[in-house]
């Protein structure tokens, strides 16, 4: 095959290595969307790179674990009745109402809107774990993945790379049916859940940004039995294999009381434990589980602390999990927050605010400790990991998928080269993300995606016909 048409892109500054360089450029396939290569810029014939004066170019965001519908509810959960606590569980009633009021039009506009807000905040993938299969009344439409045909379509029209998690979901608790409010989330048939997902991998397989995987919603949504079932699927077709896992204290006392282990106990029991896991949560863990998850090579845990601090899910053990080897990413899950620099500054301050200590998520960098390079190492090569992604990292044979930081913004005066990755995973806010690659194709510029007027018509229009 002839080598397409290649574009340089010249920034400023470039992140490598968890360090910025001047004076580097990447070069990309336009015809692939992959990276040929990260080069001094004088190895590029002049006049022949794209200059990005102000800015600092790196890998884009990967945002491992999402539900865009639920973008429909932000703000409209953040009080409690007179009489009664809010809490997870009390929230999770809000979000199911909001579910059955959706038709499959408006699950693409909400996803679309929600996916160009992540593209603005330089996510440039996202693993959207979906859940939601069936019409209000609790049918499955004629075509099984009618919404998902929806949702990979917003994320192909604004150009976001998707890893679609296929949800199964068949019990309301553990070994309790479904209850009525979660009538749409019904994939009661494992055989039929294995052949809809089989159809999701031929259907992604045909839309270049996209890819498949699979997601047993929880130990509280499906059968045991389904765990190895659903696991060996995975393993058959190389698919990332997704889960819920201990988010509440609730959660693990049923699955204690079922099945006499906790969660991650079981999915070590089921074989399940493995590099193809991603645990989203894990926020109520025991030493052994620890242990367990940091095993090599072994799981990816995708934090999503931006949900977890609004949801009052509790604090991962972030320093332990790390210390015991295991991989960290982030989602932003609910999307009370779409802020990937958020969401790993919350994972680091967390542990500040837990150990009363400062700087504890840290790794070596030269002769001292430093947090930036692993935090920023979790919001783009740990998610590519987690979505199995060649993501995440500026090299060759990568996804040309870039973000750009505006050195002007005002949060960050006063930066140097040195400081620039403390200052991003510390304290930027998520507006110094001037402009967004995907694919080596330019989605957001200065700030803008060229669909976002009309997207938030469409969005507002659904707001207002389901709260008025
Ligand atoms: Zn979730």
């Amino acid at each position: 095959m002839e080598p397409g048409p290649v574009e340089v892109l010249l920034p400023d500054l470039l992140l490598r290595g968890g360090e910025f360089h001047a004076d580097l450029a990447v070069a990309y396939d336009v015809d692939t969307g992959r990276i040929e290569g990260v080069a001094p810029a004088a190895e590029f014939a002049a006049g022949a790179a794209i200059r990005l004066p102000g800015r600092a170019l790196v890998p884009g965001f990967v945002n491992a674990h999402s539900h865009a519908f639920q973008r429909l509810i932000r703000g409209r959960t953040q009080w409690r009745p007179l009489v009664g606590a809010a809490d997870f569980w009390s929230w999770r009633d809000a979000m199911y109402a909001a579910a059955l009021a959706l038709s499959p039009e408006d699950v693409y506009h909400v996803a679309r809107f929600c996916f160009i807000e992540m593209l603005r905040a330089g996510i440039t993938a996202v693993g959207e774990f979906h859940y939601l299969h069936r019409d209000p009344r609790g049918d499955p439409y004629a075509d099984p993945l009618e919404i998902q045909h929806r949702v990979l379509g917003a994320a192909e029209d604004v150009g976001l790379r998707i890893c679609l998690l296929h949800g199964a979901y068949a019990t309301g608790g553990v070994g309790e049916p479904l209850r009525p409010e979660q009538r749409r989330f019904a994939t009661p048939d494992l055989d039929a859940y294995l052949a809809s997902a089989a159809e999701l991998v031929r259907l992604v397989a045909r839309r270049p940004l996209a890819s498949a995987g699979v997601a047993p919603h929880s130990i509280r949504a499906v059968p045991r039995p389904w765990l190895g079932a659903i696991h060996a699927f995975a393993r058959g077709h190389g698919l990332p294999f997704h889960m819920h896992v201990s988010e509440q204290p609730a959660e693990v006392a049923a699955c204690l009381a079922a099945h006499g282990a906790r969660p991650v106990e079981v999915l070590e029991a089921d074989g399940v434990a493995d590099e193809q896991l991603t645990a989203v949560h894990a926020t109520h863990l025991t030493e052994r589980e620890i242990a367990i998850l940091g095993a090599s090579p072994g799981p990816t845990i995708c934090a999503c602390p931006g949900t977890e601090r609004d949801l009052g899910d509790g604090m991962l053990a972030a320093e332990e999990l790390l210390a015991a080897g295991a991989r960290l990413a982030i989602g932003t899950d609910s999307q009370t927050v779409i802020a990937p620099l958020e969401e790993i500054r919350l994972l680091e301050y967390h542990e500040r605010l837990r150990k009363l200590r400062r700087v504890v998520l840290a790794g070596r960098v030269g002769d001292r400790l430093e947090v930036a390079p692993r935090l920023l190492d979790m919001a783009t090569r740990a998610g590519a990991r987690s979505l199995r992604l060649r993501a995440g990292a500026l090299e060759p044979g990568a996804c040309a998928d870039f973000a750009a930081i505006d050195l002007g913004h005002v949060s960050l005066q006063g930066w140097s080269a040195g400081t620039l990755p403390a200052l991003l995973a510390l304290s930027a806010p998520p507006d110094v993300i001037s402009d967004v690659w995907v694919g080596g194709v330019q989605r957001v510029r200065a700030g803008m995606h060229e669909l976002e007027a009309d997207a938030q018509r469409a969005f507002g229009s659904v707001v207002r016909r389901i709260f008025g």
